[in-house]
């Protein structure tokens, strides 16, 4: 059970992930999955909800890091149409792995916090976008939902209240750029997954036109304990601004790679040392990619940055999804430039012309460079795609296509050079 006092709070989402046969729900209802629902249809109203959430700080765990509670505050209200919520969970971000262990360990704690938060925004009808090569966790998710479903925790007039919400699975088709909110609309519509200009914003035109909210696994995961022991108690966990707990992905060259949940404000340094093991080569990472491949690198200088939205910004990077990829001394950091170029060049949709010429151009030229047939000229080359894709595209893929050539350069340009005399002679 989660404690009551914020200072005890150890684990959130992964609050009941060890407990043998999890999946079931009489199990998961004996261990407190669903005790708090009825209160919140009952006793709480939308506005009370919203307020709750607003309080907490809580930020979109998906990658942008939105507030959560201000973002259900756009959605428009009595506007004839339907509201839907949609959960993300396409998790497709290079180094990430943590919505996928909620899936499929703890499936009820996300249909229960999909209930508030459609009960919240006045959903009735609800869908988990799941990427396609998650077919055990669409699986594990269709069995509690056919569990929850003949409970009457979902479908109409969920536990004798006037309250009515059906939740379906939809899986992808496993395009990293349906993890993008209205690329992920377009797919579920049934149409090729591409991202739309914004705005409207899915807040006022989403899913078939109609106001949508669109939140992540683990995000919607939190919502139950924040309701059940309210926004303050939230608030009081991490650090100002950056409230609660998170689940780091970690992997790279540590010792124990895994998903770990700290409080928001632990540092790096604790999160690989303490939780991960240490480093298997060295004593300090050589580079670190704090956030999922998309977001600039940082180095050994800041190993103890706090790990929050703000004090990644402050380093030159960002907090993301919180894949931490760590690399030790070992590592070929053009070799891994040259890979991520690859995944951004086909996962590219090719809607805009920086984004679909500048990812293969990118890749053409880092590659070239890691096989020896580079020149100096190449630098300037691998600079100017990336600062020209980033920031002229319809979605932020191109910025991060662009992130780890750009960190590559700030940071290695010695390494390159070596690379190309080395290999070239
Ligand atoms: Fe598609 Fe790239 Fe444009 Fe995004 S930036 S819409 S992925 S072409």
């Amino acid at each position: 059970m989660i404690p009551s006092d914020p200072k005890k709070v150890t684990k959130i989402c992964f609050d009941r992930i060890d407990i043998p046969d999890q999946l079931k729900l009489s199990v998961a209802r004996e261990n407190g999955a669903y005790k708090f629902l009825p209160t919140v249809l009952e006793k709480f109203d939308a506005d009370q909800i919203i307020d709750e959430v607003k309080t907490s700080g809580l930020r979109g765990r998906g990658g942008a890091g939105f507030p959560t509670g201000l973002k259900w505050s756009f959605v428009p209200r009595n506007t004839g149409k339907p509201t839907y919520l949609l959960c993300n969970a396409d998790e497709g971000e290079p180094g990430t792995f943590k919505d996928r262990d909620i899936m499929r360990f703890d499936p009820h704690l996300l249909i229960e916090g999909m209930i508030m938060a459609g009960f919240a925004l006045g959903v009735h009808d609800a869908y988990i976008y799941i990427r396609g090569e998650f077919l055990h966790e669409a699986n594990v998710l269709n069995e509690a939902i056919a569990e929850a479903y003949a409970a009457n925790l979902l479908g109409d007039k969920i536990l004798g209240t006037d309250y009515s919400m059906h939740l379906t699975v939809h899986r992808g088709a496993g395009a990293y750029i349906c993890g993008e909110e209205t690329a992920l609309i377009e797919s579920i519509e049934g149409k090729p997954g591409r991202p739309r200009f914004k705005p409207p914003f899915p807040a006022i035109e989403g899913f078939y036109r109609c106001p949508t909210v669109v939140n992540n696994v683990e995000t919607l995961s939190t919502i139950p304990a924040i309701l059940e022991h309210g926004g303050a108690w939230h608030a009081a966990i991490g650090k100002p601004n950056n409230t609660g707990m998170k689940i780091f992905s970690v992997s790279g060259h540590v010792n124990r790679p895994g998903n770990y949940e700290v409080p928001m404000g632990t540092t790096m340094r604790t999160l690989i040392e303490e939780h991960c093991g240490g480093l298997q080569h060295g004593t300090v990472p050589k580079v670190i990619i704090p956030g999922g491949s998309s977001t600039p690198w940082i180095l050994a200088e800041h190993y103890d940055v706090p790990l929050t939205y703000d004090d990644l910004a402050k380093a030159g990077s960002m907090l993301g999804s919180g894949a931490v990829i760590v690399m030790d001394e070992t590592a070929d950091v053009v070799a891994v430039t040259r890979r991520l170029a690859h995944f951004y060049a086909h996962e590219s949709c090719g809607q805009c012309t920086p984004c679909r010429e500048g990812t293969g151009w990118i890749e053409r030229v880092i590659t070239r460079v890691e096989n020896g047939q580079g020149c100096e000229n190449d630098l300037q080359v691998l600079n100017d795609a990336s600062v020209h894709m980033a920031g002229r595209t319809i979605c932020a893929l191109a910025d991060g296509a662009a992130a780890p050539v750009l960190s590559l350069l700030k940071h290695f340009p010695d390494e390159v050079r070596s690379r190309l005399k080395e290999k070239s002679s």
